[in-house]
């Protein structure tokens, strides 16, 4: 029996260690099989990241829209991390604040403050963060943020939810990074092609600059034959157009902008190219055409831009000028073709709104020629090569000077007596009138002030430009010019014209009644050729009304020019203003003058502007 429940025994301890092995072997398969499993998840995964970064740096590459690409990356992880929602948050560019540039997943996780919280924390921090929640009954949440960088700089943050969180958060992280550097290349290429863009384009018309166009008229010479005429450009500048953006906003303007360099568009053949220039300048290459091609394309742009233009319940007019210049006229590369369009251009405006002038080589000589003379005026106080001449004012009724008027003379070293007709425009447009009008003032006032010793109540009229009187310190160098020689205000008639007074009248005013407050007077000088606005002429304190030439030519042979001429006698009478008629040549004119009683004349026949010298004479005899 004993033998027997051995045996028995030793058959079931067999089998149990049987079971036990079995049981072993089951649990390694097992183990096993999950090893294998969890391998191939992990390949797979592998392999699906690597497959999805593959397709989003397909996208980087070909340029895709950057909105394609950041909902590529977030459905991307989405997609491996078991269809977790993942938001991409970028900071706002200026404001800096966090904006949500893509989700993945549930629209109602997207947007929420955990996620977001986190995805702060790593912009913040500068690396991942992870965060286990409890929220959600079947399991942890948790959330995972990866900071995105460009050029080594936190840009943005790129965060996912997962419902199953813990385990998994070593695997996470290094996927939510991956993902997180495809966004920032994304972006690094995104900002580097608008940089690029931006480089080369105007932002109000969207236009190639000048820079691109300046490169595109390179190639375009150096692809033709440049000798010959078969590049042309346009240089097109908008005639007063700082009207329109004073007058309705910078906004309106670039509306504006954005308007006529549609119309331009509109005259050009496929091909052409259109570029802003400037402020107010556009640029057209015709590749393939000479000047008479540039002056039909000039001409139609110049009807287009004349149409008017009507905007936000305005309507607007321009006009506009167009300097046409083509390669093979002693032009070289694409600069000098640009210069010389622009030496065109500057002729066309001159001679007025809505003109077309072609460039010649001789404008070149004619710019280079001012050129020397600016810099030869500019020494010329120093040189001692300017003076003033006087010209008498004589009181009409009684045949007696009562003062003069300074005239600026220059004696050009080598070009001799240069007229001020010339050189104070000159002097004028690059603000070397400033000097220029002071000496004259101080010399004025320093001759006759010495004059007076002799010639008592001698009076004296200086003529004054406008960028001089509108100047800051015109009036403190009256003051100054005054004092210094000890001449009453009373005895400085200032003469200026009507342009001066209606470019700014507000700041005109101001400066007149500090003028006045000198004691000095006031005269409108060339009268009649301007606005000659009687409700404007009565605002401003004006002493003195010097009708201009054209009128006193032309009065002593009746008609028109005489009955302007009473008009304005009596309108000089009826304001109190002192009148004078200017460039009285003979003996007609002046009885028609005496006849209509003008007050004071000037002009060759009563005296010529004479040196220095011979006033005294003048005065005394
Ligand atoms: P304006 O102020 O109208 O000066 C009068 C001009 O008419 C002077 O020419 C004078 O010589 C000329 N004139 C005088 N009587 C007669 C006449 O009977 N017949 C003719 N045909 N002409 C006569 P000028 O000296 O050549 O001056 C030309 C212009 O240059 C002046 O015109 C004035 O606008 C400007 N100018 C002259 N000197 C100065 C100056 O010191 N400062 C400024 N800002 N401008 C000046
Ligand atoms: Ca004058
Ligand atoms: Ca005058």
């Amino acid at each position: 029996l004993l033998a027997g429940m051995a045996n028995a025994l030793g058959l079931a301890l067999r089998g149990l260690r049987t079971i036990a092995a079995g049981r072993t072997m089951l649990a390694e398969h097992e183990r096993e099989a999950g090893e294998r499993l969890r391998l191939l998840t992990a390949l797979s995964t592998r392999q699906r990241l690597l497959e999805t970064v593959l397709s989003i740096q397909r996208a980087i590459g070909g340029r895709k829209p950057l909105q394609e690409i950041l909902d590529a990356v977030t459905s991307g992880a989405g997609r491996l991390l078991d269809e977790a929602a993942v938001t991409l948050v970028l900071p706002d560019q200026p404001a800096g604040q966090l904006r949500t540039a893509s989700t993945f997943g549930p629209a109602e996780r997207s947007g929420d403050p955990l996620v977001l919280a986190a995805a702060a924390e790593a912009m913040e921090a500068n690396c991942v963060v992870a965060r286990t929640t409890g929220r959600t009954p079947s399991g942890y949440r948790s959330i995972v943020a990866a900071p995105v960088t460009v050029r080594g700089v936190v840009a943005g943050s790129l965060a996912a939810e997962t419902a199953d969180g813990h385990g998994h958060v070593v695997e996470q992280r290094e996927l939510l990074t991956a993902f997180a550097q495809q966004v920032g290349l994304a972006l690094t290429d995104a900002r580097t092609a608008a940089a690029i863009h931006d480089a080369h384009h105007d932002q109000v018309t969207g236009l190639p600059n000048r820079a691109l166009f300046l490169d595109r008229v390179t190639t375009a010479l150096t692809a033709g034959n440049a000798r010959v005429e078969s590049v042309t450009v346009l240089l097109i500048d908008l005639h007063r157009f700082k009207t329109v953006n004073d007058g309705l906003g910078h906004r309106a303007g670039d509306t504006v902008l954005a308007a006529v360099a549609d119309r331009i568009r509109g005259c050009l053949r496929t091909g052409d190219l259109l570029a802003r220039i400037g402020g107010d300048e556009f640029g057209v290459l015709l590749d393939g055409a000479g000047n008479q091609a540039g002056v039909r394309v000039a001409r139609s742009v110049i009807d287009a831009i004349r149409e008017p233009f009507r905007m936000t319940g305005r309507t607007m007019y321009l006009t506009a000028c167009v300097g046409v210049a083509a390669s093979g006229t002693s032009s070289a590369d694409a600069g000098d073709l640009l210069t010389n369009a622009d030496v065109a251009l500057n002729r066309a405006k001159q001679a007025g709104p809505g003109r077309t002038e072609v460039f010649e080589p001789h404008m070149h000589t004619e710019i280079l020629e001012r050129l020397n003379l600016l810099d030869d005026l500019q020494l010329a106080v120093a040189r001692a090569e300017l003076r003033l001449q006087y010209q008498p004012l004589v009181d009409l009724a009684t045949g007696v000077p009562v003062g003069v008027e300074a005239l600026a003379r220059w004696r050009h070293p080598q070009r001799g007596e240069i007229s001020p007709a010339t050189f104070i425009p000159l002097a004028e447009e690059t603000g070397l009138i400033l000097d220029l009008g002071l000496w004259i003032l101080r010399e004025g006032c320093r001759q006759v002030a010495e004059w007076r010793g002799t010639i008592p109540d001698m009076r004296l009229n200086i003529n004054v430009s406008g960028r001089q009187a509108m100047d800051p310190d015109f009036v403190t160098r009256v003051a100054k010019a005054l004092a210094d020689v000890d001449l009453p205000g009373g005895m400085l008639t200032l003469e200026l014209t009507e342009s001066i007074l209606m470019h700014d009248p507000e700041l005109a005013m101001v400066q007149l009644r500090q003028l006045k407050n000198l004691g000095v007077r006031l005269a409108i000088d060339d009268f009649g050729t301007g606005y000659s606005s009687l409700s404007y002429l009565r605002q401003f304190p004006v002493d003195q009304l010097k009708i201009d030439r054209a009128f006193v030519t032309g009065a002593a042979t009746g008609g028109d020019q005489l009955a302007v001429t009473r008009t304005v006698m009596d309108l000089g009478r009826t304001l109190r203003l002192e009148t004078v008629a200017e460039g009285i040549e003979d003996d007609e004119q002046l009885a028609v003058l005496r006849g209509i009683g003008c007050d004071l004349g000037q002009g060759f026949l009563l005296a010529r502007p004479m040196e220095p010298d011979a006033i005294r004479a003048y005065f005394t005899t």
